[in-house]
């Protein structure tokens, strides 16, 4: 069987290690024999080489979309998302309520927290 080929442009499903979670990358480039080599992440823009198939990709697939990605406020979290709390445990996305503030519920109730800011200090 030949391996699928792909063009610049498509979409491919992939982890990101800046957002920390698995989502629909854009192929930025193939090589020769129509292999996604590098792939942009449509949320944080960032760049990263993609392998095609590897059992760490899948790895991290599963785990991430099991438990949740621990609680980032620099990421940028959307309606359904799971994280996991330092402090509160295990929440889910219920609200964007702004740019910089979502509702999260978690065991107990849901709390206001900030997210898709900038790290400072
Ligand atoms: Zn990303």
């Amino acid at each position: 069987m030949n391996k699928p080929v792909f063009t610049v442009g498509e979409r491919v499903e992939k982890l990101c290690v800046v957002c920390n979670e698995v989502r629909g990358h854009v192929v930025v480039s193939v090589t020769k024999r129509g292999q996604v080599s590098r792939v942009s992440c449509p949320k944080c823009g960032e760049r990263s080489a993609f392998k095609s198939g590897t059992p760490a990709d899948e790895n991290a697939k599963r785990s991430a979309a099991k438990a949740g990605a621990p609680y980032d406020r620099t990421r940028t979290y959307r309606t359904g998302q799971a994280m996991m709390h330092p402090t509160f445990g295990l929440g889910e996305v219920t609200k964007v309520i702004e740019p910089c503030k979502i509702d999260v519920l978690f065991a107990d109730r849901i709390r206001r927290l900030i997210h898709s800011t900038p790290a400072s200090e």
